[in-house]
C-alpha cells in the first residue's frame, strides 16, 4: 500500500491561537462549562489539539433537560407540517455549508474528505427525508367490539429525548436521531462523542440559524460516564436514543432501568461477508475491499469477517491482497487518500492487539499487520487468515482496518458461522444462485443483508439488528415510530345502557 503525505512535523498541541474554543447550547444560549473544565479535540492525522469544548456539569445537563421539557410543550402544539419547515431549512443550510462541515468532520474524525462530503450529504438528506413525513405520521382507526364506538390509535410525541452519538459518523448519526425526534414533536438534549464534538456543535448552530425555537434542541459535551449518565438516569428523559458500542449500551440499559426509560440502541456489528463460487468474483472483490476498509474499518456495517467458498478461496485471497496493497493511506485532506488514520491511539492499540494475538496463535498475516512510521494514528490495512470460528478476531468487534478470512466448505456452514455471533447488524452475500439468495434472506439472522452489493444503508431501510446489536430501529417509518408513544382512544358517540359489566352486578344476574 502507498503512504502519502503524512505530516511528520506537527507538534502535539497547536499554538494557543490555533486552538478554537467551542460552547454548549442550553435553552437557546451558548455557554461554557460552569466547572471551567474543557476537553481537547485532537486531529487524529496529526495528533494535534486544535479545539476545546466544555465539560458539562450535572447541573448543566439537568438545566438542558428542563429547558427541553418546557420547550417541548409548545413544540408539540405545532402541526407536523409547521415543524417540517424547520427541518427543510436545516437540510438547506447543511447543503449550503457542505464543504466547511466536511472539512471540520475530517479534522476531528480523520476520514478522507471525500467520505466526509458524502456523510454531510447524508445528514442533509436525513432532515429532508423525515421532514417529508409531516403528512404521514399515521395512526389507525379500528372497528370496535361495540356499536357506536370508534377506536383510534394515535402516535404522540414521547417528550424529551436524550440523543447520544459515537465518533465514527459524527454528523450522520446525530442527524438520524434529531430529524425523526423533531418531526414527531419531541425536544432533545444531544451529546456527541468527546472525540468528535464539533460536527454536532456545527449542526446545532445551523438549527439555531434555521430558527428552531429555543429549548427544543440543546447540546451538552462531556464524558459518557458522567454527562451521558446524567442524561440517561434523569427521569425527565422519556427516551434515550444511543448509537455506540454494545458495552456502553448494556450500561445505559442498566442506568435507564431506574425510571424504566425507553431505549433505542444501535450497537456493535460484526458483519459476515460470504462469497460463493458462482459469484461475479471481480465485483465481489471490489465490494469486499470497500466494505472492509472504508472509514478505515471503523463502521458498524463494515465487513468484519469473510467466509469464502473453499473452491475459490486461494484465488480470492491473492486478488484481495493485491487490491488492498494498492490502497493509499495518509493525509485525509489529500484527494488521493483512500484511508485516513484511526480515531485515537487507544483504538489503534486495540486493533494492534487483535493482530498480535492472531500472530501469536499462528495465523497467517497476508498483508499489513503494523503501523506506518510518523505522526498520526494510522494502521496499515491488514488481512489475516484465521480458520478458528471461536477466535477473538472472528467473534469480537475489531473496528479497525483488519480483515479476517476463513474458508468454508458449504453454504449452510457459512450461514451457521455467520449467525454464530453476539452481533446481528449487517451481513453480505455474493452469489448468483437464486436458491442461495433466498436462503440467505431468510436464514441469515441479521438486521440487514446486502446481497451482491455493499452499503451504506438507505433512509427508507430499517437499520436494526438481532441479538446484542440493540433495540429499536433507525431510518424508515419503523425508525420514526420509535420516537412516538402509542395511545389508544375508545370514543363512544352514544350511551350504552346495556353494557354487561358496570355495577351493580346484582341487577345483571
Ligand atoms: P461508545 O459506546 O464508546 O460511545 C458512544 C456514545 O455513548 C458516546 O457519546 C459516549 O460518550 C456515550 N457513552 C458511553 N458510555 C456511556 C454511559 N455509560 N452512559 C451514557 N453514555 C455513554 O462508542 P464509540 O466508540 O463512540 O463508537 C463505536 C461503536 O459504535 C462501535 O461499537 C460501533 O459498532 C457502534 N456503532 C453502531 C452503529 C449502529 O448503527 N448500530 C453505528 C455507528 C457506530
Amino acid at each position: 500500500m502507498a503512504l502519502i503525505s503524512v505530516s511528520r512535523k506537527s507538534p502535539r498541541s497547536g499554538s494557543r491561537s490555533q486552538i478554537k474554543r467551542f460552547k454548549m447550547y442550553i435553552d437557546g444560549d451558548w455557554v461554557d462549562s460552569e466547572k471551567e473544565e474543557t476537553l481537547e479535540v485532537i486531529n487524529p492525522a496529526t495528533e494535534e489539539v486544535f479545539a476545546k469544548v466544555p465539560k458539562a456539569s450535572k447541573e448543566q445537563v439537568k438545566g438542558a433537560l428542563e429547558a427541553a421539557e418546557k420547550a417541548q410543550r409548545k413544540w408539540e402544539d405545532l402541526s407536523p407540517l409547521q415543524r417540517a419547515k424547520f427541518l427543510f431549512k436545516i437540510a438547506e443550510l447543511i447543503r449550503r455549508d457542505r464543504e466547511r462541515l466536511a472539512r471540520i468532520l475530517t479534522s476531528e474524525q480523520g476520514k478522507p474528505l471525500y467520505e466526509s462530503r458524502l456523510e454531510i450529504d447524508g445528514a442533509a438528506e436525513n432532515f429532508q427525508y423525515y421532514a417529508e413525513f409531516a403528512r404521514r405520521i399515521e395512526g389507525d382507526v379500528l372497528p370496535s367490539d361495540f356499536p357506536e364506538q370508534t377506536i383510534m390509535i394515535l402516535k404522540l410525541p414521547i417528550g424529551v429525548v436524550a440523543s447520544i452519538t459515537p465518533w465514527n459518523f459524527p454528523s450522520a448519526t446525530v442527524a438520524r436521531k434529531l430529524a425523526p425526534a423533531l418531526i414527531t414533536g419531541n425536544a432533545l438534549v444531544t451529546k456527541p462523542s468527546s472525540n468528535t464534538p464539533l460536527s454536532s456543535i456545527e449542526l446545532v448552530k445551523l438549527a439555531e440559524e434555521a430558527g428552531l425555537p429555543k429549548g427544543v434542541l440543546n447540546l451538552v459535551t462531556g464524558a459518557g460516564s458522567e454527562v451521558g449518565d446524567e442524561m440517561v438516569t434523569n427521569k425527565i428523559t422519556g427516551l434515550v436514543t444511543m448509537t455506540g458500542s454494545t458495552e456502553a449500551g448494556r450500561k445505559i440499559m442498566e442506568s435507564a432501568s431506574g425510571h424504566v426509560g425507553k431505549l433505542i440502541l444501535e450497537l456493535g456489528g460484526k458483519a459476515p461477508f460470504i462469497v460463493w463460487n458462482d459469484a461475479d468474483m471481480a465485483w465481489a472483490l471490489k465490494c469486499a475491499v470497500w466494505a472492509r476498509f472504508w472509514n478505515c474499518g471503523q463502521t458498524c456495517i463494515c465487513a468484519e469477517r469473510m467466509y469464502i467458498d473453499e473452491k475459490v478461496k486461494n484465488k480470492f485471497v491473492s486478488a484481495f491482497a493485491k487490491a488492498v496493497a494498492s490502497l493509499r493511506i495518509g493525509n485525509p485532506f489529500n484527494s488521493k487518500t483512500d484511508l485516513g488514520p484511526m480515531i485515537s491511539e487507544k483504538e489503534r492499540e486495540t486493533t494492534e492487539s487483535f493482530v498480535e494475538r492472531a500472530r501469536e496463535e499462528g495465523d497467517k498475516i497476508i498483508i499489513g499487520g503494523s503501523e506506518p512510521k510518523g505522526k498520526g494514528w494510522f494502521y496499515k490495512p491488514t488481512i489475516v487468515e484465521d480458520n478458528d470460528q471461536k477466535s477473538p478476531l472472528i467473534q469480537e468487534e475489531i473496528f479497525g482496518p483488519v480483515a479476517p478470512i476463513m474458508e468454508v466448505d458449504s453454504f449452510d456452514k457459512a450461514i451457521d458461522y455467520a449467525n454464530d455471533s453476539i452481533f446481528g447488524l449487517s451481513s453480505y452475500v455474493f452469489t448468483k444462485d437464486s436458491a442461495r439468495i433466498f436462503k440467505a434472506m431468510h436464514k441469515i439472522k441479521f438486521g440487514e443483508s446486502y446481497i451482491n452489493q455493499v452499503g451504506p444503508e438507505q433512509f427508507q431501510g430499517a437499520h436494526t439488528g438481532f441479538r446484542q446489536t440493540g433495540i429499536g430501529a433507525e431510518g424508515s417509518k419503523y425508525g420514526l415510530a420509535c420516537y412516538t408513544q402509542l395511545k389508544t382512544c375508545y370514543v363512544d358517540w352514544d350511551e350504552r345502557p346495556n353494557l354487561p359489566y358496570l355495577f351493580p352486578y346484582r341487577k345483571k344476574h
